[in-house]
């Protein structure tokens, strides 16, 4: 019989469960702290079993244990190998909650672990902070309940561990030339003692996620596979090693001489490593073949995985198992309360729950033959049929303008020299402007008047007098702390990407789809079905307005097409690239509007320009390729005396910094301040051509910085960028803080700017 599993499933809840019991417990009032530990305990526990029963439902061979997590997975396995950083004091003894939230949080004497993105995907894990100093010592208590919790389901468990090898390469030092492989031996006997003690307990299978395979690995670290697995050989229940995300057909060998009983591929990122592995596999392993997408939300054409899968089932047996691609951590939960998205387009989808279906179907078409799932399959070629030749997928008129795309030019008019000379006459900006990157605090009344809006209680008339309330309050206060260039704030916005697919066509938008970003914090990416254009103006409105308020220039904000690609679902059915050029076309038309309506600077939003890079360098090249030119068509249409303006955050940008030279915005502003500065220090080198404003002070945190803080930082920044072409901002957004603490800050950030004016 050929098995079905999968390597994960989400954790938040159908309904946000996880988030609303975390956001209490974080929230309790002094007293109340037990109580909300314990409603947080039992949200955790009935969310597994719901899983599991889920899983269990689904036929399939395991239910999948310690793929929860009440943060991060990352961030459990640090713990769970007593490796917390020695500035937090937690070593050897046992973790209470609030010590787990404060490695993931923060609490008053420590700053929080550092953050990043998981590989390619807009899921955010906690990174080892690791020394000389890190110590192991296991504590697998939270661990060992959650197996026993799963026991009592008396379904097969696969326990899912983050494997050694993995977690080290996630991890970082702050030492430089600390070489983090020391640790490699010491935190294998870790892995050792906990894998024999799921051994004691009858456990046949555990999962290891080896996820870094997909990178460019270099041989020491190759090497050091052979030297872990080995480690942890003896003793152990059968370890099925599992990679996603990208290929690993390059590791061939080195893969197939692990001591391992198993290997899962990713076949749909990475259909043509198929063969490669089938002609290498050891004659005892099993291959899990990810064949269902666990990256996106489009219904699986089955009788094109059946096909894919018929020989190789022939080849293997029942060493053919069958998987998605990767966790289904990074889809939304169920279509089942999926009401408003109308029913042709719902009939092209698959979150989490029907993706289990459709193991169950592909895995009962396998073992019983077709005939025994015949109506189920049935209904799906329907729906890949009507899903390709809809015409809400196809728009003639896209196509047209997208076929005379190469005769449309994606450069300015001018030189940036040149259109430097047009900005400064129009707009008289002094030495360090000062700005902001674009939203200020959303307040609960500004959530409350959307929510209201949403509901119907609010007219829309009165819905915009409430935002233009709110710009109005915004503009008020920046003239007040006399910044030099302004923003409408960005209180219509309750997210980047969501209030721009909202408004084009080509996009639609789930009500649940909910998938965790952070901690709790969840987005809910738009899905991209069909052709994109842009059927009516997006902003003008709102920037006239702001506009119309004062005689600075206020800044017109966009998000930029690579960014509205990245934080959506993506079509599967035409190249990554046409998408975002379709994407581009559609703000191109929306800057060419608010340059008509005396809109003098336009800001277009790239902060997940660098996180679309590919995760093997050999294909970079060719997604910056077409990344840049999206961002240039979107921008070309500026006039030299409109200055184009765009913003990153997140990133280390040394490596792609010719990309973003390339993009020629006339000013980038960066996120820098937690990096004091170094991340500039790249841009420096490199002679990067045109305006910068590396983010003077951390909008993550509540603290104000201090005038001299902010002051030392830009000092830094003018001894690598000439002070002519520095700005002067925060790193990032506003949306998240208080208007007090931002208020202070930016008086702060205003003053710091005036006082080196002065001195220069
Ligand atoms: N303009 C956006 C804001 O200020 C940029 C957000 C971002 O970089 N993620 O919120
Ligand atoms: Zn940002």
């Amino acid at each position: 019989m050929i098995k079905a599993h999968i390597l994960g499933y989400p954790r938040v809840g159908a309904n946000r469960e996880l988030k609303v019991a975390l956001e209490a417990f974080w929230k309790s009032a002094p007293g109340e702290e037990a109580r909300h530990e314990a409603a947080l305990e039992q949200t955790a526990r009935q969310l597994r079993e719901t899983h599991w029963q889920k899983q269990i439902d689904a036929g399939l061979a395991f239910i999948s244990v310690n793929d929860f997590s009440c943060y991060d997975h990352v961030l459990d396995h640090t713990v769970l190998f007593g490796a917390t950083p020695p500035r937090f004091g937690f070593a050897g003894r046992p973790l209470q909650a609030q010590d787990y939230f404060a490695l993931a949080r923060g609490n008053a004497e420590q700053p929080a672990l550092e953050m990043t993105k998981w590989f390619d995907t807009n899921y955010h894990y906690l990174v080892p902070e690791l020394s000389a100093e890190t110590e192991f010592s296991i504590n697998a208590h939270a661990f060992l309940l959650q197996i026993d919790q799963a026991l009592t389901t008396g379904a097969e468990l696969k326990p899912v561990l983050l494997g050694p090898m993995s977690w080290l390469y996630l991890g970082k030092s702050r030492d430089a030339g600390f070489d983090r492989l020391i640790l490699l031996p010491a935190l294998c006997a870790q892995y050792a003692a906990l894998l024999s003690e799921l051994k004691l307990r009858g456990i046949a299978w555990v999962q290891i996620d080896e996820p870094v395979l997909a990178l460019d690995l270099d041989a020491r670290w190759l090497a050091a596979f052979a030297d872990a697995y080995a480690r942890i050989r003896d003793h152990r229940p059968k370890l099925l090693l599992t990679t996603y995300f990208e290929s690993v057909a390059r590791y061939v060998g080195a893969v197939t001489a692990l001591p391992v009983d198993g290997l899962h591929i990713d076949l749909v990122r990475a259909p043509e490593q198929l063969a490669a592995w089938l002609a290498a596999l050891p004659s005892h392993w099993v291959l899990s073949a990810g064949v269902v997408d666990g990256r996106n939300v489009w219904r699986n054409d089955l009788d094109k995985t059946l096909q894919l899968l018929q020989p190789v089932a022939q080849q293997l047996g029942d060493r053919l198992w069958i998987a998605p691609s990767c966790s289904l951590l990074h889809v939304p939960v169920s279509l089942a309360q999926e009401l408003s998205v109308d029913n042709e387009i719902r009939s092209w989808l698959a979150f989490a729950d029907e993706k289990l279906r459709e193991l169950q179907l592909l895995q009962q078409a396998l073992n019983h033959g077709v005939d025994s799932v015949a109506a189920e399959f049935q209904a799906a070629r329907k729906a890949i049929a009507s899903r390709g030749a809809s015409p809400r997928v196809h728009n003639e008129s896209v196509q047209q303008r997208l076929q005379h795309l190469p005769q449309l030019s994606a450069e300015r008019s001018s030189p940036f020299a040149e259109r430097r000379l047009a900005q400064q006459k129009r707009l008289r900006l002094p030495l360090l402007p000062t700005t902001t990157i674009g939203s200020f605090p959303q307040t609960a009344d500004i959530r409350a008047s959307r929510a209201a809006f949403r509901r119907g209680e609010l007219s829309a008339e009165d819905y915009t007098l409430a935002m233009q309330q709110n710009i109005r309050h915004a503009i008020e206060q920046q003239l007040a702390l006399d910044l030099d260039v302004l923003v409408h704030g960005e209180a219509e916005r309750n997210d980047m990407v969501e209030y721009f697919g909202e408004q084009l066509a080509g996009y639609v938008f789930s009500q649940y789809g909910w998938v965790q970003s952070y901690g709790s914090r969840c987005v809910k990416p738009p899905i991209i079905y069909g052709d994109v254009h842009r059927p009516l103006a997006m902003t003008v409105a709102e920037a006239r307005y702001a506009q119309s308020l004062t005689s600075k220039p206020v800044k017109g904000m966009l998000t930029g097409p690579v960014t509205m690609l990245q934080w959506s679902f993506v079509r599967d059915d035409q190249p990554r690239e046409t998408t975002a050029l379709q994407l581009a076309l559609a703000i191109r038309d929306e800057v060419a509007d608010l340059q008509q309506a005396g809109i003098a600077i336009i800001q277009i939003d790239e902060p997940a320009f660098r996180e679309g890079l590919p995760l093997q360098q050999a294909k970079w090249a060719q997604y910056l390729a077409w990344a840049v030119r999206a961002f240039k068509l979107s921008a070309s249409v500026a006039e030299d005396s409109t200055q184009i303006h765009t913003h990153m955050c997140y990133s280390e940008f040394n490596d792609i910094l010719p990309s973003i030279a390339a993009m020629d915005a006339d000013v980038i502003t960066i996120e820098t301040s937690r990096s004091a500065m170094e991340l500039l220090d790249g841009f420096g080198e490199f002679d990067y051509p045109n305006d910068i404003g590396p983010g003077v002070y951390d909008i993550h945190s509540p603290r104000v910085p201090s005038v001299e803080a902010m002051t030392a930082l830009l000092k830094r920044a003018i001894e690598v960028i000439p002070v002519e072409r520095l700005w002067v901002n925060p790193d990032c957004g506003l949306k998240t803080r208080g208007w007090p603490e931002t208020i202070a800050a930016l008086q702060h950030m205003v003053a710091a700017a005036r006082q080196l004016r002065h001195e220069k």
